[in-house]
């Protein structure tokens, strides 16, 4: 077996174009629709009563999708201490035992995938094909640390030493494992973060999303199904500037999972250096202003495809989105052409119609956020391109999605998280500055390129401070153990979700010498 084990097949797609794949999506678009979703703290597979706050589709705020209950602080405290004194038989529990349960929940996730998809699309915004993606990309992280876990935790390594001495080297659970996971990838990042926690052995307490607690309390439930222990994972929804500092600030914390942005896990690294009790390891993924740069020798159609793409699919709610493209001045008027052509033909609504290409942001701060900076830009004399809103956005969180012009990256002070694509210019012989100019951001999670010229590539790769570089294709969509995922930076601490290191950040090491 390979040391970190291997995940040999993803999980399989579905033919969005076959009316057999359709139907049963449909059905569980309009069951999902007339069910009433709820969530809840779930501490030992008990929930408390309370008031319940509701839930609205973002794309029509009309439609109630759901209610929750969000986590007082006596439930954070009883997740804490049952899930403190399950964790230690939970890390004795063989890792293979640990990993059937992942796959079991795999298996599951791809039974009940069209009613995953459904809440996806209605809590969360998300189109049919991010909706799949996503159930695909939890399927894939729990096999994959399943088959992690198996190949590195069971069986201690020998090492070679002296004569007289047998030294083995082993992998253990470090605890209770804090996985806090963003409302962009409700699902994939919510299961990731979990599944890797598991497989090394952690106990859980999982805070999702205010946004999205509706879809990781049916996560949850499955997660159960599957056979993780109850007492071993808590649900524990609610505001993360509430709840978050009471659980960051515990000493039975042994690790948290962050995925959010720059600024939260800064106050998080603060927040757990200055509370007493053990050094624990932060694993933060975050943001990133990231660009690509296409020189003369790009190919147009597919440039402007991979652009379009990169910018504004997901609505631009991906860390990994494209943010600015540095476009070589004798190519920029054509390409720029093309891509407020392409802009032009995008269809905004309705997620849950298979003709949409670009949903809702996910609320109002979002929304507020980006039309306040539109308006900046607009202001400054730099759009270049805006679609129109259609009539069917009227009740939704929508953004039209625009094309604005910069002098440079610099420009950008922070993360524009949303429908929003950059265009800076550059000129033959300044390649050099413009790599210069994105890693001065401090940001490091992706980077585009497009061009024909083989020793650029190499060029740029040996430079560019990046965690994920794509030559000649679109930059989102990260595949689990093909494109491990992950910035540096102000982009993240590592390691790579999805990638061959991220289940050795969850555990701690020994080593045992004895001399014979
Ligand atoms: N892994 C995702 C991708 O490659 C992005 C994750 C995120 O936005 O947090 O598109």
């Amino acid at each position: 077996a390979h040391l970190y084990g291997e995940l040999r097949t993803n999980a399989a797609g579905l033919d969005l174009t076959d009316e057999a794949t359709l139907r049963p999506l449909d059905r569980a678009l309009q069951a999902a629709a007339a069910h009433e979703w709820t969530a809840a703290p779930l501490i030992a597979g008990r929930s408390p009563a309370g008031s319940a706050r509701p839930i609205h589709d973002p794309a029509d705020l009309r439609r109630y999708v759901g209610s929750v209950i969000e986590s007082s602080r006596t439930d954070v405290e009883q997740a804490l201490s049952t899930t403190h004194a399950a964790a230690s038989a939970w890390a004795r529990t063989a890792a293979a035992v640990r990993a059937a349960c992942l796959e079991r929940l795999a298996d599951l996730y791809e039974q009940h995938r069209a009613e995953l998809m459904a809440l996806c699309i209605r809590e969360a915004g998300r189109t049919v094909p991010d909706a799949l993606s996503e159930v695909r990309e939890a399927v894939d992280f729990c096999r994959y640390y399943a088959a992690q876990a198996r190949a590195l935790f069971d069986t201690p390594r020998r090492l070679s030493g002296p004569t007289g001495e047998s030294n083995h080297f082993s992998l253990h659970a470090r605890g209770i494992f804090l996985c806090i996971s963003p409302w962009n990838f409700p699902l994939a990042i919510f299961t990731g973060q979990i599944a890797a926690a598991l497989a090394a052995g952690n106990a859980v307490i999982a805070k999702p999303a205010e946004q999205t607690p509706l879809i990781a309390a049916l996560a949850v439930r499955l997660m159960l199904l599957a056979g993780i222990p109850a007492e071993v994972l808590a649900l524990i929804p609610g505001d993360g500037s509430r709840i978050g500092p009471w659980l960051t600030g515990d000493s039975r914390i042994a690790g948290i999972a962050f995925t959010g942005s720059t600024q939260t896990a800064q106050a998080i690294q603060r927040h757990l250096a200055e509370r007493p009790g053990p050094i624990v390891p932060l694993i933060a993924e975050t943001g990133g202003i990231n660009a690509m740069i296409a020189d003369a020798t790009a190919l147009p159609e597919q440039l402007v495809r991979d652009v379009l793409q990169s910018a504004f699919a997901s609505a631009g709610q991906r860390c990994s989105a494209l943010r600015v493209l540095y476009l070589q001045e004798d190519v920029a008027d054509t390409v720029l052409a093309m891509l407020r052509g392409a802009l032009a033909t995008q269809v905004l609504g309705d997620p849950g119609r298979l003709s949409t290409d670009i949903g809702p942001v996910i609320d109002t701060t979002a929304r507020e956020t980006l039309e306040a900076h539109a308006t900046r830009m607009i202001a400054d004399g730099r759009l270049l391109a805006r679609a129109e809103l259609p009539e069917t956005c009227a009740h939704g969180h929508f953004v039209a999605p625009a094309i604005f012009r910069l002098d440079g990256i610099h420009e950008l002070e922070t993360e524009v998280f949303g429908p929003f694509l950059h265009i800076v210019r550059w000129r033959a012989g300044m390649l050099d500055e413009v790599i210069d100019a994105i890693n001065a951001t401090g940001y490091g999670l992706t980077l585009g390129v497009h061009t024909r010229i083989e020793s650029r590539v190499r060029h740029i790769a040996a430079r560019a401070r990046v965690g994920n570089l794509y030559v000649n294709r679109n930059m989102i969509g990260a595949v689990v153990g093909v494109q491990p995922f992950g910035g540096e930076g102000l982009s993240g601490t590592g390691f790579k979700a999805g990638g061959p290191h991220y289940l050795l950040r969850f555990a701690t090491e020994r080593t045992l010498t004895v001399n014979t």
